[in-house]
């Protein structure tokens, strides 16, 4: 990730004038780094091969839930409970006579990108110059431009770190460890969950909405603390099946159809500067992410994405446009498409409460940050849940180089992070 100077000499000054903040003294920040390093080394990698044949789909998840689940009983919460799928609930009631509920959420599960056994997180005291994890792995000065005098925590540079998402729990938990520790503190009834196999795309189809009952959700999964993610893409998963006309290799003079030939025909005609390399920001994309196949018939998976819903149906109509053609070009061929969607921009959904988002930017206010609007170039556990009835954006978390060996996390900016959980809730009570 590309730092931009200009806003991290902003970020700094406004990490500094944060130091005599009430919420900030009582955030135990050597507590809460403690806990991340205890959980980091838990290995909970997913397993994309299991998603939908089983929940979690590794059983390191289910021992994560379990000592958490124990965590959070210990602390006072209610009805503590890890439902079937390995999806961890948990209550803190209000301290007061009629608040809303709000829900802190975080994925229990770590990317199976890079490996994620024997994790050793290490704690540098960072003051200038790269951070050497090994010979293959230096993070570099620029990417800790921002943190000149911060803990940074790295993994030995062989594995995953893990902040996606555990940086995300143990700041829920000191969030709660300090609700509890401070009554004075008004605060909404707060929920929180911790669900599995977010890397993979699983998990969260589980999630029992009206059973958990809250009234807003935020899943703590971003990356600094400073972000808030109000927006993500459309998705559509186009499957296009094409099948071809086989004949034996030597005779097939003007017989055969080779249905590969054909899908490559086809891809050939998506336009190259509307790919993931070709395009950034708030620019949509065409990819072919997986085909496979023979003479006979070849499989394509796409993906299609857009933060434009009516752009990306427009994508889709177009591979529908490309796919007439061809059917008009080889009539003996056979084409099937089904356009798959997957999910939508939450950013639609947040105009039915507005609070949702301005409630979150109060909070990041109020410890000192100034608030930066994110837009995913994905979706997020959130974008289900939105899209099913809990409006829930996406927060920082604080982690950075996210899915490799170089991911770290400033202890400081898990600080920052903790804070903005506690002034949100607030921010629903005030
Ligand atoms: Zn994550």
């Amino acid at each position: 990730m590309k730092i931009n100077r200009e806003n991290l000499t902003r970020k700094n000054i406004s990490f500094q004038s944060q130091k005599n903040s009430t919420i900030s003294n009582l955030i135990n920040k050597d507590r809460m780094v403690d806990h991340f390093i205890k959980i980091a080394r838990i290995d909970t990698g997913s397993n994309p091969e299991l998603v939908g044949i089983k929940s979690p789909t590794t059983k390191g998840q289910i021992d994560l839930a379990q000592a958490l689940s124990t965590e959070l009983k210990e602390l006072g919460l209610e009805n503590v409970e890890i439902d079937a799928y390995g999806i961890l609930t948990a209550t803190l009631p209000s301290n007061i006579d009629e608040s809303p509920t709000v829900a802190f959420i975080s994925h229990l599960d770590t990317s199976p990108d890079v490996k994620t056994s024997n994790v050793n997180p290490i704690i540098h005291n960072y003051t200038s110059g790269n951070i050497k994890l090994n010979d293959n792995q230096t993070i570099t000065e620029e990417e800790l431009e921002e943190y000149k005098g911060h803990q940074i925590i790295t993994s030995e540079g062989t594995t995953l770190l893990g902040a996606d998402d555990k940086a995300g729990i143990s700041e829920i938990i000191e969030a709660l460890r300090v609700f509890c520790e401070n009554p004075q503190l008004k605060r909404p009834t707060i929920k929180i969950a911790f669900t599995p196999d977010e890397e993979c795309g699983g998990g969260i189809e589980y999630f029992n909405i009206k059973k958990f009952n809250a009234d807003v959700a935020y899943t703590v999964d971003g990356t600094t603390p400073e972000t808030i993610d109000t927006e993500t893409f459309n998705a559509f998963n186009p499957t296009i099946i094409i099948k071809g006309v086989p004949t034996h290799c030597g005779y097939g003079y003007k017989k055969m159809l080779n249905s590969i030939d054909i899908a490559s025909e086809l891809i050939g005609m998506l336009p190259k500067d509307e790919s993931p390399s070709t395009t950034k920001d708030k620019e949509g994309y065409y990819h072919v992410d997986s085909i496979s196949g023979n003479v006979e018939e070849t499989k394509i998976n796409m993906l299609v994405r857009d933060f434009d819903y009516d752009k990306a149906k427009e994508r889709v109509k177009f591979i529908r446009t490309k796919i007439d053609e061809l059917k008009k070009k080889y009539p003996e061929a056979n084409f099937e498409m089904e356009a798959n969607e997957a999910y939508k921009n939450i950013k639609n959904y947040m105009s039915l409460n507005p609070k949702v988002i301005d409630n979150a930017k109060k909070g990041i206010q109020k410890s000192g940050l100034e608030v930066k609007e994110n837009s995913v170039r994905g979706g997020t556990d959130g974008s289900f849940l939105t899209i099913n009835g809990l409006l829930c954006p996406n927060i920082g978390a604080g982690g950075l180089n996210f899915h490799t060996q170089k991911e770290f996390i400033s202890a400081e900016s898990m600080k920052k992070c903790c804070e903005n959980i506690i002034n949100i809730a607030q921010s629903w009570v005030e």
